[in-house]
């Protein structure tokens, strides 16, 4: 039988909770698929996962995003055979391993073109840059778009999404030099929110209309300030808490301000249908392959340094894509 270097947690808390066990990998069940990961993939969502920010049954392995090889599939699953080369981001998590038994249905063949850490940078971190652009509210060229962390994982995909599709992208970021990767990545703007303050900049650079969409992965710390910075009629998509979880809103508030819209949506939500799933990964890839959206990965770790990685994360040290090297 073979065997795999898993990374798991007992119980919630720091980067310390990581434990490597090594574990027997079975046969693939009705509907599931056995992968051999080349590289797997770090998301915030990670560490939310891990803190229990999101809780989490115990105990339980890590990681939401990988890519590497199926080495086989169980009854039923028909888009992959043995060999194929793929990617996913998927639930439930157990990407930080250098193989696993998973659902098939959010698994997607990989082209050749792509290489296997593009994918494990990309996948959880460029569904999401698709569904916000695509599929939450209508955004269209010339439109303004307000993003928060816009140096990040997902934000510098979003810059360069923006960019190709001529949407105008004013971002946000905590250092002038992750301003500077994400005017580089295509951002119209990007302002350092760390010693400016982006309310006031954005009306500035709107001529006091303020923007059509805010996408805010940033939560606590921006939530009220990005309300501030929609036009009348503009939405909110609040889609992460990297500063800490958005407190209770008053909905009388979106009046006051101008009939805003606010959504809160989850990439899962999205894939949970596997054709709309696939669909969204082809999208990416063709973006990927027609060079509208190019991966930075700007850290790697080994496995066996996955609390260094998880540590650097949040104490806002990266830049771009991670990945965990196995
Ligand atoms: P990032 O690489 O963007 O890392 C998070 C960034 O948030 C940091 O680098 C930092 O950038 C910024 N930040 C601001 N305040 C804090 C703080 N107090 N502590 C830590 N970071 C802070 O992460 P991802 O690309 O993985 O994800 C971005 C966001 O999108 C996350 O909130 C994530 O949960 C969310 N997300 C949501 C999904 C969904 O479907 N709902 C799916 C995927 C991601 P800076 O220093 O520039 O401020």
């Amino acid at each position: 039988m073979a065997t795999a270097r898993t990374v798991i947690i007992r119980k919630h808390g720091g980067p310390e909770e990581f434990e490597i066990e090594t574990r027997e990998v079975g046969d693939p069940g009705p509907g599931e698929i056995r992968i051999r990961h080349e590289v797997a993939g770090l998301n915030f969502i990670d560490a939310y996962q891990r803190s229990g920010l999101y809780p989490m049954e115990m105990p339980h392995a890590m990681g939401m995003e990988g890519a590497g090889i199926v080495e086989a599939v169980g009854e039923g699953v028909t888009h992959l055979k043995a060999g194929d080369r793929a990617a996913y981001a998927a639930m439930p998590p157990g990407a930080y391993a250098d193989a696993r038994v998973m659902p098939a249905a959010q698994v997607c063949p990989l082209p050749e073109g792509i290489a296997f850490e593009t994918a494990a940078a990309m996948m959880l971190k460029g569904l999401t840059a698709e569904y916000l652009f695509c599929r939450t509210t209508p955004i269209k060229a010339g439109d303004t778009v307000l993003f928060h962390a816009a140096a990040g994982g997902v934000g510098l995909i979003a810059c360069q999404w923006a960019k190709s599709e001529g949407i105008r992208l004013i971002g946000t970021a905590g250092t002038d030099e992750k301003c500077a990767l994400a005017v580089e990545s295509g951002a119209d703007a990007c302002i350092n929110y760390r010693n400016e303050d982006f309310v006031a900049r954005v009306r500035e650079l709107t001529d006091g209309k303020g923007v059509d969409v805010v996408m805010d992965g940033v939560g606590k710390d921006t939530f009220d300030g990005s309300l501030d910075c929609l036009k009348p009629l503009g939405m909110m998509i609040s889609f992460g808490n990297a500063s800490g979880p958005v407190p209770p809103l008053n909905i009388a508030t979106l009046a006051a301000k101008g009939s805003l819209k606010v959504t809160r949506p989850t990439l899962f939500t999205h894939i949970g249908d596997p054709d709309t799933c696939q669909a969204m990964a082809r999208h990416l890839f063709d973006k990927v392959l027609a060079g509208d959206v190019t991966l930075r990965i700007d850290q790697r770790y080994p496995l066996d340094q996955i609390a260094e990685a998880h540590r650097a994360m949040e104490a806002r040290e990266t830049t771009g894509s991670t990945v965990i090297t196995l």
